[in-house]
């Protein structure tokens, strides 16, 4: 599939290692790219993968936005205080050069493997009101497919992936959405993008609801194919909901994510990572059905047929690049190589610690190393 040349700001690409920069800086130059966005997330062995990020930013500074992890050390080292610890992360990541927060603590299964407080529970007070406070950005995954808590509608490939929440042991997603509006209730200020259309790309007017309740609230289109296949069950009504929000809705396509949740060393994926780019711009730009024949992670190695929705060039730019910008500058930030080598050392020194507390994971230092080989420079 052949698309138009046009502006586009991928605001949704994850970043495993630094070590993938001239793959990942090739593909976005051959799929006509401008600039990305970053999102980090926690990582086991390394902490945090904000030094990949912030690396990958010092090559490209006009090109590379960054939205940074909170630290989530203060959960297990200090779970009282972690609301006041994650407010002095974003002055950290701030001050670094950072363009936003990325929380991927929503999604279920990290819900589960760390200590995450209710997200409307005293102990966040102090981050969400630092958020809402300064402005700076949030991009916040919040639950998962719906039909991933159904054992009859979970696909096998979700399945595989220890994507089945439906047991017991998972919280429940209603759950979830509710402390999520509680928080925005109490934060309207909160300048927030869900990602992944908050999920709830098959209950459009309850989405609408959200979305006219709170201004500042937005929703990207990364994948989730199931989105894809919501919106082409009803294209005129998802039609109608894009050109009615089209203020709302930021591009996004996970390009990257597949190294990252599943095969670490498939690195950034070619034909993958071109998959996501057509089924998201194949939808908002075509008119009627498309085909579209792609094996692997975002498909389950099936082809699908979705449905276009022909969206015109005014509306398209919005979603490619202008709420972008309103939402996160229309520039990268500029970094702060002092402040960047300072977090740099206190990483090196807590990733030793956090491999002692959990025995069975080796700290590995190596961005944080790498981070400080080149701003101390
Ligand atoms: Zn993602």
């Amino acid at each position: 599939m052949t698309f138009m040349n046009r502006k586009i700001i991928d605001g949704h690409v994850h970043y495993a290692h630094f070590s993938y920069e001239p793959g990942l800086m090739a593909l976005m130059e051959d799929a006509g790219i401008d600039k990305l966005a970053v999102v980090c997330t926690p990582d086991q062995q390394r902490l945090s993968l904000v030094p990949d990020a912030l690396l990958l930013k010092a090559k490209h500074p006009h090109k590379v936005y960054v939205f940074g992890g909170l630290d989530i050390t203060p959960l297990f080292m200090a779970p009282g205080i972690a609301g006041e610890a994650f407010a002095h992360c974003v002055d950290v990541l701030m001050e670094m050069g950072v363009d936003g927060v990325k929380m991927i603590e929503g999604k279920v299964q990290i819900r589960k493997q760390l200590p995450i407080p209710d997200f409307d529970a005293p102990v966040y007070a102090p981050y969400w009101e630092h958020m809402a406070e300064t402005g700076m950005p949030l991009i916040f995954h919040v639950n998962d497919p719906e039909e991933f808590w159904d054992p009859e509608r979970v696909p096998d490939w979700a399945r595989e992936m220890g994507w089945f929440y439906g047991d017991g042991t998972y919280i429940n997603n209603e759950a979830q959405y509710q402390q999520v509006i509680n928080v925005l209730e109490r934060y309207p200020g909160l300048r927030v993008t869900f990602a992944h259309f908050f999920f709830l790309s098959a209950q459009l007017d309850r989405l609408a609801g959200y979305l006219d309740r709170f201004p500042n609230m937005h929703v990207d289109l990364t994948p989730g194919i199931e989105m894809y296949h919501n919106f082409s069950r009803q294209p005129e009504k998802a039609r109608d909901f894009f050109l009615k929000y089209q203020d709302r809705i930021l591009y996004g396509t996970d390009i990257g994510a597949r190294a990252l949740l599943g095969d670490q060393a498939a690195g950034i994926e070619q034909e993958e990572s071109l998959a996501r780019i057509e089924v998201v711009r194949g939808f908002l730009e075509n008119e009627g059905p498309f085909t579209l024949a792609h094996e692997g992670f975002l498909f389950g190695g099936q082809e699908a047929v979705f449905q276009g929705i022909h969206l015109p060039g005014d509306v398209l730019d919005k979603i490619y690049f202008q709420n972008f910008e309103r939402f996160a500058g229309a520039a990268p930030k500029p970094l702060n190589p002092q402040v960047i080598v300072e977090e740099g050392q206190r990483l090196q020194m807590m990733i030793n610690v956090m491999a002692e507390l959990q025995p069975g994971t080796s700290g590995d230092t190596s961005s944080a190393d790498e981070l400080l080989r080149v701003f101390s420079g």
